[in-house]
Formats: C-alpha cells, structure tokens, sequence
C-alpha cells in the first residue's frame, strides 16, 4: 500500500511544470487511492469560507480533515459577497449579536493569521462606514453617538459632499450659491452616521484559506458532489459522492445554500440571490470608507476597485446577471458619488446566498451521532467564518463551548427532517 502511495507522489512530482490538468488527475487519483485506505478524523462538505475556515481549526486542533467540493473551492457564495463586516445592532438578528460582535473583534487575528500562512493579502480595511439612514430608521438609541453632521461627512468622505450635474443645475435654478448648494447637499442625508467597522476582500480571504488549509494538511477532493451523508449502526460513518465513498466518524455539512440537498437531513436552507458590480474607480483614493445607504452600497478596496451592491431575490438556484438591474445599481451609485459617473464596470456577478426561514445559521450537532451542521450564515458568512470556526470546532471536539448555541440548532425547524 505504502508503495503505491509513494508511486503517486513521484507521479506528482514527475509531471512537466504547467501540465495542470495533469497534476489535478493525478492529485485527484491520489485522493481517490487514500480513500480506500484512509480514514479522516472530519470530513467536511463544501469549500466555501465556512468549510475551509472550519477544517484549518479542526487540524490546528490535531483532527485529520478532508474537504469534499463539489465545484472548485470558494467559487460560490464566498466569492460573490462584498466583504462588509457588519455588527451594528440595527442590522444585525438580535439571536446573532453575540456571535457577530465576537466575530468582528476576531477578526484582525483571523485575518492576519491568514495572510502570514498563505502569503496572500486579504485586505482587511478598517476605515470605517459611512451610514445614510431612510428616515424611518433614525430614532434607535444606538444611534446618537454616531450621528454625523452634513460638514462631517463632507469632510471625511469628499466625493460624496459633491453634486451631480442634475442636482447642481436644480440648486442652481433656485438662486442658491456655492455655500447653500454645499448646505443643500448635505439636508439630502440629514439621517448620517459613522460606524467603526471593518471589511475585507472575500474572494482574497477565501483563497488564503484555501492555502493555508492545504498548507496546515487539510486534504481537498474538488469536482466531487457529495449525494449523501452515509450512517451505519446509528452513527455516521462518512459520505457517498458521485466519484466514491469516504469514511470518517464526524461530518459537517457546510453545502451553503445547497446543504439541504444532502441526504439524510434536509435543512431547510434556500437559495438567496444578490447581484452586485465592480467598478474601476477614476482616481485611486476617491472613497476611503464603506458607504451604504437603503438602496445601495459602496465598499472600496485598496486597488482603487469600488464594489457596488446588491440585490437581494427569491429566484431559486439561478446567478445569472441582468442588464437592467446592474445599471439600477451603477446609477445608485453615481447619486452617491457623483465621479463614479464615468467609471467603467470591469464585471458583474450574482452569487447565492445560504438563507433560513429565521435569518439565522444553522450550527451544532444534528440528531444523528457524528453529524454537525455549519451553515445558513445568509448575508453575514464573511463575518461569521472566525466565531462559526472556533463554535464548531468546540462542538466537534467535545472541548467546551462558552457561547449559547440553542437559537441556531438544527433541531429548531423540526425534530423528524433537520435534526
Ligand atoms: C452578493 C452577496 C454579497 C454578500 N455580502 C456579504 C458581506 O458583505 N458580508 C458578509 O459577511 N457576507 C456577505 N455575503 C454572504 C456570504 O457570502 C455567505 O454567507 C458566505 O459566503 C457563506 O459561506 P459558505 O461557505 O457557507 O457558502 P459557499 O461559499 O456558497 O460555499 C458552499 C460550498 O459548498 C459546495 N457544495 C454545495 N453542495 C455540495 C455537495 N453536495 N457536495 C460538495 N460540495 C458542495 C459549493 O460548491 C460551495 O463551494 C454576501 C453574499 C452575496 C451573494
């Protein structure tokens, strides 16, 4: 056996650089070679940033892991998102405080723990967002402290204190001068206000995961659907794929939007779709801080790209774009900052988000022996991945879990199908 695992590995190391379809068959073969004499500690299904920031905690913890991708890791949701770190209680589930504050104060460790094993800059940025209200959601008392006047958010996001040529024309009609049209720009967002938060570049951070994950020996199966979660004797056992079978004694579901799909428990997680835009931003520092506002939001990254974003639809399982949609939200977007008027979009794309009927993720232990659910994180897996690997880490290895994590149990939605 011995042998021919070693025969693998120098067929690895033999292929001709650049031969990467080679590499991936082989590399595929040698997985499928260690399923018949490998049996892993976890095996985890799906390779979103839920699955591969679960399986780098799991092997820090000394478990043996295996992720199993249907697809290429992180391509799906953890791809698609924005990126915001969002904990302000407004915004927030009150179920899903407490875990998302913890998740937001992690995340600078997180981050930068990713960065120093994978050697990929994740762009974790901490100036802040610049909130503009609809009036109706003015008069929560969380919010006097982080009022901003019109001529503080002029000052610290100067883009935004311009106007467009529409509006400077209307102004302009009405005898108004330089000074009142300033004043005038500023009453349209009477309801402003500064949040200390954070936001990071989720299609970065997915990928330093990935690589940190491999790099820590976590094994990746890719291209490789898993159809059921397999139970012998009352307990799991592993998983059937299309390709095979892999065995282990604890399983975690972390399928996204697709988990329901896997039998034997259909959780009842749905597909959420969210369309958003990328633009080229003219000048490089045209916006330092998030902006969002009730119809859209701005988040700049530090390579002068602006990501606009997004709907938010009941369409089923369909990512497809449309044109009318995408120019909805540029043109959201120019009404915020008018030099955004000419930026060209470099790409558009629409991902799903993993939705529950609470709005809450679905974590812990399932009613069958061995079996964990993580996922259902919705709008907020990108600033759940720190707390919802460290949760279920404790949960899966028995290592005692301070947080309270009967809101999100699979046993919540009913005790015959998700538990
Ligand atoms: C437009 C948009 C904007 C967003 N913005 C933000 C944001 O600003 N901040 C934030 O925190 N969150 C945001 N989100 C939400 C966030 O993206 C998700 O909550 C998060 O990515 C979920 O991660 P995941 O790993 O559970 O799911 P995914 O990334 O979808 O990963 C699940 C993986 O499982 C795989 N899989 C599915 N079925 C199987 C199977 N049977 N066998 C094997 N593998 C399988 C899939 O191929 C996929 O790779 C946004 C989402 C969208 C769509």
């Amino acid at each position: 056996m011995r042998h021919a695992q070693k025969r693998s590995q120098r067929a690895l190391s033999s292929v001709p650089a650049g031969d990467e379809a080679l590499v991936e068959s082989l590399a595929a073969a040698a997985v499928l070679y260690n399923a018949q004499v490998k049996n892993w500690d976890v095996i985890v299904i799906g390779g979103g940033i839920i699955g591969l920031s679960l399986s780098i905690e799991l092997r820090k913890r000394g478990a043996t892991v295996l992720v199993v991708e249907r697809g290429e890791p992180g391509r799906e949701a953890s791809h698609a998102a924005g990126g915001m770190l969002v904990d302000w209680p407004l915004e927030t589930p009150a179920a899903l405080q407490q875990l998302a504050t913890a998740s937001a104060r992690m995340y600078p460790e997180f981050a930068h723990e990713l960065e120093v094993e994978s050697d990929v800059k994740v762009d974790l940025r901490e100036q802040g967002t610049i909130l503009l209200l609809s009036p109706k959601h003015i008069r929560h008392p969380g919010l006097g402290a982080a009022a901003l006047s019109p001529a503080d958010w002029g000052d610290l996001e100067p883009a935004m204190a311009k106007l467009t040529l529409d509006q400077e024309f209307d102004l302009k009609q009405n005898g108004l001068d330089p000074e009142e049209i300033a004043m005038a720009r500023g009453a349209m967002h009477p309801a402003s206000f500064y949040l200390k938060e954070r936001s990071v570049d989720p299609r970065a951070l997915t990928a330093a995961a990935l690589k940190t994950a491999k790099r820590r020996g976590v094994d990746i199966s890719s291209g490789d659907e898993v159809t059921a979660v397999n139970v012998s004797d009352g307990r799991v056992a592993g998983v059937t794929t299309t390709k095979t079978s892999f065995h282990a004694p604890r399983v975690v579901n972390c399928a996204g939007a697709w988990s329901g799909q896997i039998a034997p428990h259909a959780f009842p997680t749905r597909p959420v779709k969210g369309q958003m835009l990328c633009l080229a931003s003219p000048s490089h520092n045209l916006l330092k801080h998030v902006i969002r506002s009730p119809e859209v939001y701005l988040i700049p990254r530090s390579d002068g790209r602006i990501l606009v974003g997004a709907t938010v639809e009941e369409a089923g399982f369909d990512k497809r774009t449309d044109v009318e949609t995408i120019q909805r939200l540029r043109r959201a977007a120019v009404s915020l900052v008018p030099e955004l008027r000419n930026a060209k979009i470099l790409e558009d794309w629409a991902g799903l988000r993993p939705g529950t009927p609470d709005a809450l993720p679905i974590l812990g232990a399932t009613a069958t022996p061995g079996y964990y659910a993580a996922t259902g994180h919705f709008r907020d897996g990108i600033l759940l991945a720190p707390i919802t690997s460290q949760v279920m880490a404790e949960v899966m290895t028995e290592t005692g879990c301070k947080h309270d994590l009967k809101p999100f149990s699979p046993a919540r939605f009913s005790r015959n199908q998700a538990a």
